[in-house]
């Protein structure tokens, strides 16, 4: 059995935080207080108490997409593809970001394709690009054109096509409150852009 005194357990094992998780600073958990108390309530009262910490460690894990460079997931590459030659697609991708200007939650789902020019890659990692770039803070139509940009940088492919539909919190909770309304933003690549027919081919695909 191992004892640690409590005056050096920095490194160690730490009762008080036996998951290890992140450390949250003083002056984010003050900034988060000074928030709880700007929307009108009391941050000493019991249930808010550890709020400040919990919020510091979630937003860590909302914004993790800061620590990668998304293209990472595109580097296995599989050139053996048996001649195929058609539409790859990922339809019904969830994802949850957070909007750039209110930085409130933006829930919805995704639609990548692309036609391969002799590259693939394992079809995970279209949404493993799409989880890095929606957990930063965001607006919609940027997330679209960078999820399809990182594909087409990085897989030199005929053509990409990404549709994305979402909700926004900051749309359906504050301002207009309609909740329901959702938003569709789209960018569209190479041979899916040039070509009438490979366009709608792929948008009926994707159901739109
Ligand atoms: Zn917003």
């Amino acid at each position: 059995m191992n004892y640690v005194s409590a005056h050096d357990h920095d490194d160690e094992f730490d009762p008080e935080n036996p998951m290890g998780k992140p450390e949250v600073p003083d002056h984010v958990q003050n900034a988060i207080r000074t928030l709880i108390e700007w929307a009108g309530d009391d941050p000493n009262r019991e249930g808010l108490r550890d709020t400040p910490k919990r919020v510091g460690r979630a937003w860590l894990e909302y914004c993790e997409g800061y620590k990668e460079d998304p293209a990472i997931h595109l580097s296995r590459i599989f050139e053996e593809v048996g001649g195929y030659d058609e539409i790859v697609l990922l339809k019904d991708i969830p994802f949850q970001s957070h909007c750039e200007h209110h930085m409130a939650p933006i829930i919805g789902k995704a639609a990548i394709a692309y036609l391969p020019n002799k590259k693939v890659v394992g079809i995970s990692k279209l949404a493993r690009v799409l989880h890095g770039y929606a957990q930063r803070l965001q607006i919609q139509e940027r997330l679209t054109a960078e999820v399809a940009q990182c594909i087409w940088d990085n897989l030199d492919p005929h053509g990409v096509a990404v549709v994305i539909e979402a909700q926004h919190g900051c749309m359906t909770g504050r301002g207009v409150k309609t909740p329901g309304v959702g938003m569709i933003t789209s960018r569209i690549l190479g041979c899916f852009l040039d070509n009438d027919s490979s366009r709608k081919e792929v948008m009926s695909l994707m159901g739109y």
